[in-house]
């Protein structure tokens, strides 16, 4: 058996460093727990950045995976294949979208979003429809069209050209409509901006954009990859809020950990994409859409979903807590159900905090510069919430011991 030492001392060598990560390989999980090549415990409330929705090695979609792969793995778009066509339509049910395109990750969800809203103006007769209305700190992947998308310049730096987007600050609606134009394909938002610091849009915000998007003429798209899939307590962030996009971009959490991403869609834009103008080879395939449809099932049988709201209300609560007994070191905290962020005061910096707490055999993620974000498999107990915002307690406390103490710059990404 190799050691964490051995695989890393490999993985150095071989591996393309664009990570940094931490020296440490895990080789199982269960529930939240991981176990690394040592035989070391860590508890993840951050399931692969909100990917492992069901937890690791949950049973039922294990077997899911393996019943298909044993069956039929994989066949191309060139026929029909049963989970495909199941899941498009388990999805159009849960979310009353009309059709379902799917890929593998949420950056090529996000590139249909931007090539399905390019190409439904080409197809009217307004080809000079281009540009996309976007925002600050948000993450939409990091192929070129995704990336242009993305609004955080140290991502983009180095890149150019990227496509024409206007990126406008995250919440402010009089800056989106002194943005739009005639030459406007589509305005693109998070409804929580996640990588860019757990940020909930402020009330009423995607409704304004609905509107604006109407009135300029645009679609409006939601990239619903890190919020969906019941993260919020809801199906999709969107529900209930009464606002329907033109279409949505889902991934993470969808796969509970086999990759998957999807674009749903209204009927509205169903023709911009004809036969031969989009793609993928593995996208839809049996496996991927095996995996998903247990990932479904699995969140109805155990009632993840409306478990998220109420974990979520406990987690807020501990971390509430926190920023009471620690006004020094927490600002605040925000989010929902379980997609929660810590917010650190000036000076501190989470990822330089992530170092410690992985110390403390707790997996979280930074979001942003300063914000500890949450967001737990959904089959989290209520006892992991305690013991993760536990060791977070200790590691905090032990920063703030010596007064002025800085903090050592960061030895691993999340
Ligand atoms: N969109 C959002 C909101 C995300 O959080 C992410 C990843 O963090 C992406 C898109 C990119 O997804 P992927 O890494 O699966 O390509």
């Amino acid at each position: 058996m190799s050691t964490n030492s051995d695989l890393v001392a490999l993985a150095r060598k071989h591996l393309y460093p664009n990570y940094k990560p931490a020296p440490l390989a895990f080789v199982r999980g269960r529930g939240c727990e991981l176990f690394d090549a040592d035989g070391g415990r860590w508890l993840d409330l951050s399931a692969g950045i909100a990917v492992c929705s069901v937890g690791h090695a949950h049973p039922v979609l294990a077997r899911a995976i393996a019943d298909q792969a044993a069956t039929l793995m994989h066949v191309s778009n060139y026929f029909y294949n049963e989970p495909n066509i199941h899941l498009a339509a388990e999805l159009c049910r849960r979310t009353g979208f009309d059709r379902a395109f799917f890929c593998n990750s949420g950056t090529e969800a996000n590139e249909a979003l931007l090539k399905l809203a390019r190409h439904h103006f080409f197809g009217m007769g307004q080809p000079d429809r281009v540009r996309v209305v976007a925002f600050e700190g948000g993450f939409h992947g990091r192929t070129l069209g995704a990336l242009s998308m993305t609004g955080t310049a140290k991502y983009r730096e180095g890149f150019g050209p990227l496509g024409p987007v206007t990126h406008v600050p995250y919440g402010d609606g009089d800056a989106v409509e002194r943005a739009v134009g005639r030459d406007v394909c589509a305005i693109i938002v998070e409804a929580i901006q996640g990588e860019g610091g757990v940020t909930p849009a402020p009330p009423g915000f995607l409704a304004r954009l609905r509107a604006i998007a109407d009135a300029c003429g645009a679609l409006l798209v939601v990239d619903e990859v890190q919020t969906g899939i019941g993260r919020l307590g809801r199906f999709l962030a969107l529900d209930g809020t009464g606002v329907r996009p033109d279409a949505v971009a889902l991934a993470k959490g969808l796969g509970g950990g086999f990759p998957i991403g999807a674009m749903l869609v209204t009927e509205r834009v169903a023709g911009a994409l004809p036969a031969g103008t989009h793609g993928s080879t593995f996208g839809g395939n049996p496996l991927a859409c095996s995996a998903a449809l247990a990932v479904l099932r699995i969140l109805d049988e155990e009632n993840l979903v409306e478990g998220a709201a109420a974990k979520g209300e406990v987690l807020h609560a501990l971390l509430q807590q926190l920023v009471r007994e620690m006004p020094e070191l927490c600002e605040s905290t925000r989010g929902e159900g379980l997609l929660r962020g810590l917010v650190l005061r000036p000076g501190l910096v989470a990822r330089d905090v992530l170092t410690r707490v992985l110390e403390a055999g707790l997996l979280l993620t930074a979001a942003g510069e300063r914000v500890l974000r949450f967001a737990p498999p959904l089959v989290v107990s209520t006892s992991e919430l305690e013991e993760g915002v536990r060791a977070l307690a200790r590691v905090l406390s032990e920063l703030r011991l010596p007064p002025a103490r800085t903090y050592p710059a960061a030895s691993r990404s999340a």
